[in-house]
């Protein structure tokens, strides 16, 4: 049997269009093996987000050719469809494809294997959403589906829009058949990813269907009993998506907003669509309109320019929103993003003592959050084993929680008497137990 490893680097969406490609290849009779394996192909699904992304993808290039000097080297991914050239240069590869028209890979492969390609498509000659299989690559409980591609905010640090192009959206009735596929394999929770999924549907004939209607179409999807959003821009979040939030209860409360700075001339220079008022303005509002929303973010430290006084606004910003979970990012330059020529780079110490600073913040305020819920009753989706006859699972507000449960219940929904904190997350005892 025809083998093939997989290796991916960056985001959820590319790990779901990994899983994906794994599904596509097992359909053509190939094996999945592991990375480290002697395998016939090799599917590297590449991050260009930063130069070390750049850096670690080649590493994995290198490795696969060590693994098997005759293997079929596959470069994928948004490094692969920014610098298609310079990748096919490198002596190891023998087929470049972008971030899309990867339908017919398993097939591209064999031709490949007389001559070297780059069969990278230009990122304005996109046709439609891709349709690559559904796939969730292993996991058990939480199913990703990636309903959105492209990005057209330009925001001045990122290179995401030069790989991933114009917005295009999978149309509501295939997200629906995807979602009862999932659901009938047994998924509960349904996270929708995108790489910028609050512009779902503005792509589509009429714009009939927005982020909303499709929420509400999956919502009725039998089996699905709960579904996440994995992110979405602050610019994106409308009184339709807060009604729903408040009258669907399948959908988690639980929104993932990036602010990226807490200062309005460092917000100006990196081009995100707010200042700091206002982003402060919306999450007051959403606290008021939704109880117990969870809040989770991404920070930048260290985009160039930024003074110790910028920096403080972002730290007292952060306090003012008491987000539940900071994802902290140490701005890095990007090669073809506006930001990496600009002048006032800030030294790697400084960015590393701020994130530190942040860390700390971030730890201080997930705890005040999590405490919120001692003594109260959380429904848990249980996941995965945590040791001493314990199971561990998520809640809607994206607290992992661990409790004495029968090993039955992984998968399942299970109410918990939360008992008090721990390292990581919430502990208690399911409620009738
Ligand atoms: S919204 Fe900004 S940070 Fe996000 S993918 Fe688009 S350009 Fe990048």
């Amino acid at each position: 049997m025809k083998t093939v490893a997989f290796q991916t680097l960056g985001c959820k969406v590319n790990q779901t269009e990994t899983a994906a490609l794994q599904e596509l290849f097992a359909r053509a009779g190939y094996q999945t093996v592991a990375f480290a394996a002697c395998a016939d192909v090799y599917v590297i699904n590449t991050c260009t987000v930063t130069h070390l992304s750049d850096r670690k993808s080649r590493q994995l290039i290198r490795r696969a050719r060590r693994s098997n000097p005759k293997g079929l080297i596959v470069v994928t991914g948004c490094l692969a469809q920014v610098a298609p050239a310079e990748v096919l240069r490198l002596p190891e590869v023998d087929l470049v494809i972008g971030t899309h028209a990867r339908e017919r890979l398993p097939e591209l492969v064999l031709d490949a294997k007389k001559n070297r390609a780059n069969l990278v498509v230009p990122l304005d000659k996109k046709s439609g959403f891709e349709k690559l299989p559904v796939s969730q690559g292993g996991e058990r409980t939480r199913a990703f589906l990636k309903v959105q591609e492209g990005c057209q905010q330009f925001c001045s640090y990122c290179i995401v829009p030069y790989a991933r192009g114009p917005l295009c959206s999978m149309p509501p009735a295939e997200a629906v058949t995807e979602a009862e596929l999932l659901a009938a394999q047994g998924y509960k929770e349904l996270v929708l990813t995108g790489i910028n999924l609050g512009s779902y549907g503005l792509d589509l004939p009429g714009q009939t269907a927005l982020l909303g209607d499709l929420l509400k179409e999956l919502a009725r999807v039998e089996g699905i009993t709960r579904i996440r959003l994995s992110s979405i821009e602050p610019t994106e979040i409308t009184p339709h998506l807060v009604e729903l939030l408040l009258s669907c209860r399948k959908i988690c409360r639980h929104l993932h907003i990036p602010l990226q700075s807490g200062n309005d001339e460092i917000l100006r220079r990196m081009n995100r669509r707010y200042n700091a008022s206002e982003f402060l303005y919306l999450v007051r509002w959403l606290r008021s309109e939704i109880p117990g929303l969870a809040l989770t973010t991404d920070v930048m430290a260290g985009f160039p320019g930024e003074t110790e006084e910028n920096f403080a606004h972002t730290l007292e910003l952060v306090r003012l929103c008491g987000f539940s979970r900071l994802h902290i990012f140490k701005y890095s330059p990007r090669r073809g993003t506006p930001a990496a020529g600009f002048p006032d780079q800030v030294p790697p110490a400084v960015k590393e003592e701020r994130s530190k600073r942040l860390r700390e913040l971030g730890d201080r305020l997930a705890v005040t959050f999590q405490a919120g819920f001692i003594g109260k009753r959380v429904e848990v989706l249980f996941e995965e084993q945590s040791g001493h006859g314990r199971l561990a699972g998520l809640t809607e507000h994206y607290l992992r929680v661990t409790a004495k449960v029968p090993e039955i219940s992984l998968g399942k929904l299970a109410e918990v008497h939360v008992l008090g904190l721990q390292r990581e997350g919430l502990y208690g005892e399911t409620v009738g137990a």
